[in-house]
């Protein structure tokens, strides 16, 4: 099989693409490295079956070659990356979409679009089930990510409903783990740069925010089992775990064994305050489940970020 990974030099992106190298298809990576970056791909530069198009994926892209899967999770994700490509951030969720989409449909492909929890906004009702419409300020700070993934979804049901397309939408919720950019802003790369450089915790608000942080190999795994189903409507994919941002920051002080002191800055505008996925769905279709503890999880990416926060320091 070929598949075409749209932002497979992404956080994500490059697991997924490591994952469907290691279940013997060939993999074609579309990227234009806005927020990505080459060294995620290097070690698979080598592999033949490894394929990399540089490409802005909201113009046109033609593809040599059957394609048997398409996955679109080209998007900047974190809230300082898209609030600073704001407009790249919702052409692609608009455009680089339909582009994907309809290279599914010319292929026969079998589609897949990453979409997010962001789609419930701030949520009043939790945990967050998919009959759930949402509650996203359409013209707020996080508006650009939050109605692009919304069109992306209303696309998608779209090329299924009026083209057929054998398509498949995941709702990701916050997922970490090797890979991620130390300066993207987000609350893990943000915790764990402080902690070991002895700079002071940044918690935003009072910290009694929540999320649940899924590890990056077991959305991976929740990816694979979606694509290959038959079910067209949204899965919410996450840990189910809930913690509160100040326990969070609490948590990767004692990992780190850092002396670091935790300050208070203002809470941004529209922050969720309280997110869990509701996993019923996936447990029930996919047989999924997340295998990867947080302590466990966070280790393995403490690691990770111990070599970047040392590398930073020599320079
Ligand atoms: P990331 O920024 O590391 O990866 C995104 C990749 O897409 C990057 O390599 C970037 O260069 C590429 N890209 C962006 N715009 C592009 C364009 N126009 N053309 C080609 N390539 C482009 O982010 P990530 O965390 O790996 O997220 C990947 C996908 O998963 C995104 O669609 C994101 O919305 C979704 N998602 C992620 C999370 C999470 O917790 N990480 C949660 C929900 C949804
Ligand atoms: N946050 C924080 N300090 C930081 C970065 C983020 O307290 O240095 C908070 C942020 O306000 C939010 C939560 O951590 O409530 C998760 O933020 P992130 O940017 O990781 O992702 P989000 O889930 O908001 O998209």
């Amino acid at each position: 099989m070929r598949t075409l990974i749209t932002g497979g030099a992404g956080f994500i992106g490059s697991h997924l693409s490591e994952r469907f190298l290691a279940e013997g298809h060939d993999v074609v990576c579309v990227d234009n490295f806005i927020t990505g970056r080459p060294d995620n791909i290097r070690h698979l530069l080598d592999n033949p079956k490894f394929r990399v198009i540089v490409h802005d994926v909201s113009k046109p892209l033609f593809v040599d070659g059957l394609i048997d899967n398409v996955l679109h999770f080209a998007s900047p994700a974190s809230p300082v990356d898209y609030q600073k490509s704001s407009i790249q951030t919702l052409k692609v969720g608009s455009l680089g979409t339909h582009v994907a989409l309809g290279i599914a449909k010319a292929h026969g492909a079998r589609f897949l679009t990453a979409s997010t929890s962001e789609v419930y906004g701030d949520p009043e009702v939790h945990p967050q089930t998919e009959s759930y419409w949402g509650h996203v300020n359409p013209v707020g700070e996080r508006s650009m990510y939050d109605e692009a993934k919304r069109f992306a979804e209303a696309m998608t049901m779209a090329y299924h409903r009026e083209h057929g397309v054998n398509t498949h939408i995941i709702r990701i919720f916050n997922t970490y783990g090797e890979r991620m950019r130390l300066d993207d802003g987000r609350v893990l790369p943000n915790f764990v740069g402080q902690a070991l450089r002895g700079d002071p915790i940044t918690v935003y608000g009072q910290g009694q925010q929540t999320r649940s942080f899924c590890y990056v190999s077991d959305l991976v795994d929740g990816i694979y089992r979606l694509l290959f189903s038959d079910y067209h409507l949204p899965v919410n994919v996450g840990n189910p775990v809930e913690i509160t941002i100040k326990e969070f920051a609490d948590e990767i002080l004692r990992l780190t064994g850092s002396k670091s002191q935790v300050v208070y800055k203002p809470l941004p505008a529209d922050d969720p305050k309280q997110r869990r996925p509701d996993i019923t769905l996936a447990r029930r279709l996919l047989g999924w489940e997340p295998k990867v503890g947080r302590e466990e999880g966070l280790k393995r990416t403490l690691d990770y970020f111990r070599k970047k926060v040392q590398a930073e320091a020599k320079k």
